[in-house]
């Protein structure tokens, strides 16, 4: 069950949750474990999702008449219209969510450095891309933090997606209180925090804050 006090974070689900990778096998992940008591996941495999068997032939992007493709060799069927389908489907539902943890290297998970063939061979070459799935997640939500799991080793990464993460979900519960006062709160405590990542930003964030602050003083 989903518990409000909590961050949600989409999560592929072959990280700890489900043997659906295309072996049959699943990949326990020590952080994404460690993160489960602290956080609700919603867990998606959007290959087995649209209908792939485990275990299956992997699949992989090839570059076809200057598009990207989700293309199976072995049976020479394309997915791409299916994981656009669900891709579309999924964001379109998902409610509030405030970070992502995808399986790194996927045609379908992955969110950097993807092999993008630039045809059906392997020995026509490849280039690095991203996969089908993640770059909807990164389209829908480019201000959130969209990670993979591999990167989440190194400790520096791993602090800059936590702390994104919670202060993403502080900020949508002070959105949810549609209270002023709340703004000023989440402000000040995270004055120092907002001024290591963006000055600027920071800059005018206090802007509103203080024609607001104005605003309530001259009420009371
Ligand atoms: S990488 Fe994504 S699509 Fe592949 S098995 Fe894991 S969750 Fe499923």
């Amino acid at each position: 069950m989903k518990e409000d006090k909590k961050p949600t974070i989409v999560v592929s689900r072959c990280l700890g949750f489900c043997n659906c990778r295309y072996n049959g096998d699943m990949i326990s992940d020590k952080f994404v474990e460690k993160l489960k008591k602290y956080v609700n996941y919603i867990t998606v495999c959007p290959e087995v999702d649209i209908g792939l068997e485990t275990p299956r032939k992997p699949i992989r992007l090839i570059l076809e008449k200057e598009k990207i493709e989700l293309y199976e060799p072995h049976s020479g069927n394309v997915y791409t219209r299916e994981m656009d389908e669900y891709s579309n489907e999924f964001f379109k539902s998902l409610e509030e969510v405030h970070g992502f943890i995808l399986k790194g290297r996927s045609p379908s998970c992955g969110t950097k450095n993807v092999k993008l063939y630039l045809g059906k061979e392997k020995t026509i070459g490849s280039k690095k891309s991203i996969g089908l799935f993640a770059s909807y997640a990164i389209k829908n939500y480019p201000y959130l933090p969209i990670e993979e799991e591999g990167r989440l080793t190194n400790h520096a990464i791993r602090e800059h997606f936590l702390i994104k993460v919670y202060i993403f979900f502080k900020f949508k519960e002070v959105e949810k209180s549609n209270s002023i006062k709340e703004l000023i709160k989440f402000h000040s405590n995270n004055k120092y925090l907002l001024m290591a990542y963006n000055r600027s930003q920071l800059k005018h964030l206090g802007q509103i804050v203080a024609n607001d602050e104005k605003n309530i003083l001259m009420k009371l």
